[in-house]
């Protein structure tokens, strides 16, 4: 088994390399302005080793086949298809390609994006022997060298790419999956702190309210980073540029408030039964802090903040905790 570890290391390291030099081939040509028209210089095209997949869908399959390799492993290494019937087929084509490093920079699989407006909008290498989405985090080989106290969460590859290349080189993201227990555990190894920087659509902000818990059951403390009016970190800095991202940093708001703001934004607050769940939800919430001074503290800052006197709620919080 460790062998076998070794030779998709192996293949993916080659694939890796095959697709760079196709990137910076006269064949590469679209995709490369692609990722220059998207911002991308050369210097970080080259440190992604970002790469480019023909148009011709065995491509790859004919090169790694000239190198040695048998179908039957090609299969296994998710990088070629192969039916009965249609022969070989590469999982990627005419995309450009994102090599996906573990945190000792071993290629382990890829993310592979359409020029454009087709769909999917990504695809990604099946789950293999190497490659577990839910333990492994893209950009994390870079940022663990990264001095900050923090690291910063995103959602995308481009997200990624952007923030090193503006000088925030401790973003990671996860690979287009949720967050898990395992991801949080692995950031627990480098940091102590998480700033989220999701998407600012509805579907970020649901990503943000399911990895909070957990990046919190790994001991991290966690903020979250405002980005609107802009959609995600790359489009951010794009617009507003690395010092405006900076601030936005700076400004990160803890998880709790973050939390609270999204269930307020659920209700009516000018209607009296609307308020009256609001509160009740966040007296909810406020019971989780099983520490006393910290509580007393929340419940001191959402009163502030929510427009409630803050002796009627702790009344309703000490209610609630009696109750249970
Ligand atoms: P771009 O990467 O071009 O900036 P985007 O910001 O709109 O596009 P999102 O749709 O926000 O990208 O996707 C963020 C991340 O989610 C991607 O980097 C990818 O990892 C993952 N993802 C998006 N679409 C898919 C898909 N169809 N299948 C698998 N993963 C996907
Ligand atoms: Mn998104
Ligand atoms: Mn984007
Ligand atoms: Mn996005």
């Amino acid at each position: 088994q460790s062998d076998m570890r070794a030779r998709l290391l192996e293949v993916n390291k080659q694939a890796a390399k095959y697709f760079y030099y196709q990137l910076i081939s006269p064949r590469g040509q679209a995709a490369h302005d692609y990722l220059v028209q998207r911002g991308l210089t050369e210097e970080t095209i080259k440190q992604f080793g970002l790469g480019y997949s023909n148009k011709y869908s065995d491509d790859l399959y004919k090169y790694l086949k000239g190198q040695g390799y048998e179908d039957e492993f090609l299969k296994t290494s998710g990088l070629v298809t192969i039916d009965e019937r249609k022969g070989a087929t590469d999982k990627f084509w005419n995309r450009v390609m994102f090599p996906i490093m573990d945190a000792n920079h071993r290629v382990i699989g890829f993310g592979g994006r359409v020029m454009g407006d087709g769909m999917p909008k990504y695809v990604n290498s099946p789950e293999t022997l190497i490659f577990d989405k839910s333990r492994n985090l893209y950009g994390l080989n870079f940022a663990r060298a990264s001095r900050k106290q923090y690291l910063l969460i995103c959602e995308g590859y481009m997200d990624v790419i952007a923030l090193h290349q503006a000088g925030f080189t401790n973003a990671v993201a996860a690979l287009g999956t949720a967050f898990t227990i395992f991801h949080a555990n692995l950031l627990k190894r480098y940091t102590n702190e998480v700033l989220l920087t999701f998407d600012s659509d509805s579907a970020g902000t649901q990503a943000a309210l399911r990895a909070i818990p957990i990046l919190k059951e790994a001991g991290l403390t966690v903020k979250v980073i405002n980005m609107k009016p802009y959609k995600d970190p790359d489009e951010f800095i794009k617009a507003l540029g690395a010092e405006e991202y900076a601030k936005r940093i700076a400004e990160a708001r803890n998880s709790f408030f973050f939390e609270i703001d999204v269930l307020q934004s659920e209700y009516d607050m000018a209607d009296p039964e609307q308020k009256t769940k609001f509160f009740h939800e966040t007296a909810k919430k406020l019971l989780g802090f099983t520490e006393e001074l910290e509580r007393n503290f929340y419940l001191d800052a959402v009163a502030k903040n929510y427009q409630i006197d803050v002796e009627q709620l702790r009344k309703v919080v000490n209610k609630l905790g009696s109750q249970i």
